[in-house]
């Protein structure tokens, strides 16, 4: 396996150069850019396993990075380096899609131990194998078994189908599961949701009309049981 890669945004050189030591050391390949532009255009380019990206940037600020990212649908963990005084931007963070943060100065025993959570809740994230049914639903093939027979599956219908039985028993939003699977394309509506459901049902369903896998949770989406 090659090793997991982590992009580091940051404009202080000492700090980058630092971070960029420490985790080479634990075995990383490491990415950095001092700016936010440049870490943007690396983060789309080579699509890293984790970014560790810095608030106060030049050209682009780490709050846009984040957006932007997000809005060309990339997944990667993000943990944002804040300085002290700037806490109470991190709910910005959050709500703009980073999963994490840190406050500076920080320790590298700290940053490490972030950073292993976040990589480790992916990798489970990759590898899970749902069953439900007679289903076997697996992450890492991007395969649906139905006694060990393949049920084939458009790559629309494999990402909607995981992310709902990832969160079973969790309701998600008809915009959720937009974002999540689509993407921000403004050329697709909720709409596209509905009809990947459909489909979906009449293929996983006894009774598509009477669904006992994914079910309608009125006005908000679709909620997995299984
Ligand atoms: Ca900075």
């Amino acid at each position: 396996m090659s090793p997991e890669s982590i992009l580091i945004v940051e404009d202080e050189p000492a700090l980058l150069r630092g971070l960029k030591d420490n985790l080479t050391a634990k075995g990383f390949g490491v990415l950095t850019a001092a700016d936010g532009e440049a870490g943007l255009q690396l983060a789309l380019d080579r699509k890293p396993d984790l970014i560790l990206l810095d608030i106060m940037l030049p050209k682009i600020n780490g709050y846009e990075v984040c957006r932007l990212i997000r809005k060309e649908g990339l997944d990667t963990p993000v943990i944002m380096l804040t300085a002290k005084g700037e806490e109470s931007d991190v709910v910005l963070g959050l709500e703009i899609g980073a999963d994490d943060y840190i406050t500076k100065p920080f320790s590298v025993r700290e940053l490490l131990a972030r950073v292993n959570a976040l990589l480790r809740r992916r990798r489970e994230g990759e590898t899970r194998v749902h069953e439900f049914g007679g289903f076997r639903l697996e992450a890492d093939s991007r395969k649906l078994l139905r006694d060990g027979k393949e049920v084939p599956l458009t790559p629309k219908e494999f990402e909607v189908l995981e992310l709902l039985a990832r969160n079973g028993g969790r309701a998600l939003s008809r915009d959720d599961i937009l974002r999540k699977v689509w993407g921000y394309n403004v050329f697709v509506t909720t709409r596209s949701v509905d009809r990947c459901i459909n489909t979906l049902r009449a293929k996983i369903e006894k009774d598509p009309r009477d669904p006992v896998f994914i079910k309608t949770v009125r006005e908000v989406g679709y909620r997995f049981e299984g």
